[in-house]
C-alpha cells in the first residue's frame, strides 16, 4: 500500500502568538486519535490578514483559530458566519466546507459547556450576574441568553460601552439582559445562580487584582466562574472558593473552545481529558 505521507493543517492565527498554549491541546488530540494532522501557531499581523487567509484556503487548512487581534477583521475575508458568531460579531475558529470558510464562535460554547459539564449548572431559567462588556462577556452573553438563562445582568466600568453590547445582544437574541454601571464595590445580588468575571481583572502578571465584588449575601448554591485562566485559581475563585462557593475556571472554557473547533474540524469524538491535561502542561498548571 502506497504510504500517505500529506498531514492535514490546522493551526492558530494571532499577533503576538509565541505564547499560545492551544496548539499543546489539539496535537495531543490528534496523537490521541492517530490523526495525521498538525496545529500550527502562525504570527499574522493585521496588515497581513487577508493575504494570510488567501493563504489557507491555497494551503487547504482544515480549520483555523483566530486571537487578538483578529476575531472581527477575519469576518469579511470568510464566505458564511454561523448564526451566533453573527450576533457575538466575532469569529474565534473557521472550519472549511469543500471550498467554503464558513467562521464559528466557540469561546461561549466552550464556556457554556464548562457550567453544564463540570460545574453540573444548566443556566436555563436561571439569574447571571457579568462583569465585562468586552469580546468574551459578549460571547458569554449571547451563549447564555441562547441557553435560555432568565435574566442577565452585564455590569461593566464603562457605562457606555456595557450599555451598548446590552441594547445590541438584547434586541438580537430576545432574552431579558439588563445593564448595570459598576461604580466602586459591587454587591452581587442575592438571586444570582450564576458570577462570571469576563473582564481582565486579574490576568497574568497582574495575578493580586480581583474585580472589587462583595460576595456577602451570596446564595449559598451560586456558581463563581473567571473567564481569566493564567492563572488557573485567580483571586476571585481563591475568595470564592474560601467561603465554599463552587468555582469555575477559565481553563474549562479555553479547553472546550478547543473541544468543539477539533470536533468541527475532525467530525471526531475529542478526547477531552488529554486535550485538558495537555493545555495544563503547557501551561504548567498540571
Ligand atoms: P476586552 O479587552 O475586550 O475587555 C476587557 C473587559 O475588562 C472590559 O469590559 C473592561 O471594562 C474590563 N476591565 C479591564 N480592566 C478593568 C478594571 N481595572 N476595572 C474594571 N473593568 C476592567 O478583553 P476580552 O473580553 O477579550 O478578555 C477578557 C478576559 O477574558 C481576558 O482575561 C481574556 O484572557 C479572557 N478570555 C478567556 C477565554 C477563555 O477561553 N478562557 C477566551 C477569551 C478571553 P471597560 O469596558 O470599562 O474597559
Amino acid at each position: 500500500m502506497p504510504t500517505n505521507f500529506k498531514a492535514e493543517l490546522a493551526g492558530c492565527l494571532g499577533q503576538p502568538i509565541a505564547e499560545n498554549p492551544t496548539g499543546a491541546m489539539q496535537e495531543a488530540a490528534f496523537a490521541a486519535l492517530g490523526l495525521n494532522w498538525r496545529y500550527l501557531i502562525l504570527e499574522v499581523p493585521p496588515d497581513k490578514l487577508r493575504e494570510a487567509i488567501v493563504g489557507v484556503r491555497a494551503l487547504g487548512l482544515r480549520g483555523i483559530n483566530l486571537t487578538i487581534p483578529h476575531k472581527v477583521a477575519v469576518m469579511e475575508h470568510l464566505d458564511e458566519i454561523a448564526p451566533d458568531a453573527a450576533v457575538i460579531g466575532a469569529v474565534n475558529t473557521v472550519r472549511r466546507e469543500g471550498d467554503r470558510l464558513i467562521g464559528e464562535n466557540t469561546d461561549g460554547k466552550g464556556f457554556l459547556r464548562g457550567v453544564k459539564v463540570d460545574a453540573k449548572l444548566d443556566p436555563a431559567g436561571k439569574r447571571a450576574v457579568v462583569l465585562g462588556a468586552g469580546g468574551a462577556a459578549r460571547a458569554i452573553v449571547t451563549e447564555l441568553a441562547l441557553a435560555g438563562t432568565s435574566d442577565i445582568l452585564v455590569v461593566n466600568r464603562t457605562a457606555g460601552r456595557g450599555e451598548q453590547m446590552v441594547a445590541d445582544l438584547a434586541a438580537k437574541t430576545k432574552a431579558r439582559i439588563r445593564f448595570e454601571p459598576w461604580r466602586g464595590t459591587y454587591r452581587v445580588p442575592a438571586d444570582a445562580d450564576l458570577l462570571v468575571n469576563a473582564t481582565s481583572i486579574g490576568l497574568f502578571p497582574d495575578v493580586d487584582a480581583m474585580p472589587p465584588v462583595d460576595l456577602n449575601g451570596v446564595r449559598p448554591e451560586i456558581l463563581v466562574s473567571d473567564a481569566v485562566f493564567n492563572p488557573a485559581e485567580t483571586r476571585l475563585l481563591a475568595a470564592a472558593r474560601q467561603r465554599g462557593l463552587a468555582v469555575l475556571d477559565g481553563l474549562s472554557m479555553l479547553v472546550y473552545q478547543g473541544v468543539i473547533g477539533f470536533q468541527l474540524w475532525t467530525g471526531e469524538n475529542p478526547p477531552e481529558a488529554v486535550m485538558k491535561k495537555a493545555l495544563q502542561e503547557a501551561m504548567g498548571v498540571a
